[in-house]
């Protein structure tokens, strides 16, 4: 029958997809989708400008921690990074330029967010916050993790008179130059906005609830000699992405998710060789000194932090935070601190991914219902009764430990595969089935234990039952599952 087949082709229509989010997934998105020929879609952006993470933290000091050869797409290696992690102006610039390049910049419109997406009569309808419409048959959310700010719950925050702001949103206008500088968190932000500013700032206090163990990484510059010699050599270049993925992969991401590795116990040794070796006064040192293992919380990298922290200006202050007064923070003890500015640098709302927007699937069903305790999709892309709707970086993906862009491109890859299924006419309509979702869960709760997020300290890998959220398998096993989906776990309509 392939003459049918040929008419069914031809008399299908070109189906239509909705990209929420035009950070580094949603780029990727739309270039995939175009190189696939799928060029029916629209990437939704609620900012003026791309880049997610990158055009939001703009703190002094911002930048990646994740090695820049590998923070990149595959499909656009960059023989120009300045730094083995490179500040996060520079990867925005990426992000612009590979957009640029690739053609996706007028398929994404600026200033629109999405506020509803619910599935009817086989298609999504989609409305954004000024009241447009659009419908889709497929949804691709790129909408980011560490994206929604969490605001501290502290007493009279309000009254302070001086300036305060989230470190990813910072207050450009304000001075910080020879003033007081108060900063609240002690995770990767706040350790690279200490040692971006202490040198400039008048006082710097820093407010610690809970020590950081810091693993000592120097990130070294590429000379003019080494860009140039990558330019030439393409090959160069990969072998540089290759030597740095085994490295990254074996010493750090696999080592997190088996808490008794050898790779985990170098990397406690080397952070606590860190701490006594470069923490001169012992009482300041056992201050900075965690009472959980390294790598338990994000693990923070910094070459610098303990040198900062120890300069003159530099306090570090554990006494816990009373309240927050017009003139400073007041600590338990009864001290003023006086400020004139305070950066909140405590982390983000890991629990929101799709929402604040109001989804809902098949029969009405809504997805602040079903994620009422905690969302979770299927191997962190698809949720069971909301078809054709597919995450990226979505819950319980290898989020922290990896290059989100390589996460993210594999999950594409995936998703993909998907969506053919329903191209090819064999399905309407496709997700994940609740057993299979079940499974996952399952299986993904009980690997966790081996896991050194559960080894006792509280951190942004919990969910509300104390269970890591992230992916606790190493990265060969993530690769391996994002190869090709097992139908046997999808429900098609
Ligand atoms: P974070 O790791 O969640 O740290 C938040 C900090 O704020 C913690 O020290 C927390 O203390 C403190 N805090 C929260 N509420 C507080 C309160 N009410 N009073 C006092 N302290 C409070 O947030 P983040 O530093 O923004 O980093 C989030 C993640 O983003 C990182 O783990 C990393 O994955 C990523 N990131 C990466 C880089 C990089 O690549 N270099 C840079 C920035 C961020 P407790 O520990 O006591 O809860």
């Amino acid at each position: 029958m392939p003459d049918q087949e040929n008419r069914d082709e031809q008399e299908r229509p070109a189906p239509r997809f909705v990209v929420i989010g035009a950070g580094m997934a949603g780029i990727l998105s739309a270039i995939k989708l175009q190189e696939a020929g799928l060029t029916d879609f629209t990437v939704y952006e609620k900012a003026d400008r791309l880049g997610g993470t990158w055009r939001e933290n703009t703190y002094p000091g911002v930048g990646c921690d994740v090695p820049s050869h590998l923070y990149r797409y595959s499909f656009a290696p960059n023989p120009d990074w300045s730094h083995l992690f490179s500040p996060g102006a520079e990867i925005l610039a990426y992000l612009e330029e590979v957009a640029d390049r690739h053609g996706i910049m007028d398929t994404i419109r600026f200033g629109h967010e999405i506020v509803r997406c619910d599935f009817e009569g086989g298609r999504w309808a989609i409305e954004t916050a000024d009241g447009a419409t659009d419908t889709a048959d497929f949804v691709i959310a790129a909408t980011g993790v560490l994206h929604h700010p969490a605001y501290p719950h502290i007493d009279g925050l309000d009254s302070f008179t001086g300036a305060v702001f989230h470190s990813a949103r910072w207050d450009h206008t304000v001075p910080t130059e020879g003033r007081r500088i108060g900063i609240i968190g002690t995770g990767s932000s706040a350790v690279q906005i200490v040692s971006a500013l202490v040198d400039s700032v008048g006082e710097l206090a820093l407010f610690q609830r809970t020590a950081q163990w810091i693993f000592p990484q120097e990130n070294s510059q590429f000379s003019e000699e080494d860009r140039a010699r990558f330019r030439a050599d393409p090959q160069l270049l990969q072998s540089m992405h290759e030597g740095l993925s085994r490295t990254f992969a074996d010493h750090f991401a696999n080592a997190v998710v088996n808490a008794e590795s050898p790779e985990m116990q170098a990397i406690e040794q080397l952070c606590l060789f860190n701490l006594e070796s470069n923490v001169e006064d012992p009482g300041l040192r056992e201050r900075l000194r965690p009472t959980y293992r390294a790598a338990c919380k994000r693990l923070v990298v910094s070459p610098d932090f303990y040198q900062a922290i120890q300069r003159p200006n530099a306090h570090l202050v554990t006494e816990e935070i009373d309240r927050i007064e017009p003139q400073g923070i007041r600590t338990r003890d009864g001290v003023l601190h006086e400020l004139d500015v305070i950066v909140l640098a405590t982390g983000f709302r890991v629990d929101r991914f799709l929402r604040p927007m109001q989804v809902t699937g098949r029969n009405g069903v809504s997805l602040d219902a079903v994620w009422e305790k905690r969302p979770s999709a299927y191997l962190s892309i698809s949720i069971p009764e909301f078809p054709n709707l597919f995450m990226l970086n979505g819950p319980n993906g290898p989020v922290g430990n990896f290059s989100l862009i390589e996460v993210a491109e594999l999950q594409f890859a995936y998703i993909m595969q998907l969506v053919e299924l329903a191209l090819s006419g064999q399905c309407r309509e496709i997700s994940a089935t609740t057993e299979a979702l079940g499974r996952f869960d399952e299986e993904r709760a009980e690997a966790a234990k081996r896991t050194v997020w559960m080894t006792g300290c509280s951190s942004w890998y919990l969910d509300d039952r104390g269970v890591p959220a992230a992916w606790p398998w190493n990265f060969d096993r993530f690769r391996e599952v994002m190869a090709a989906p097992d139908l046997d776990d999808y429900e098609l309509a």
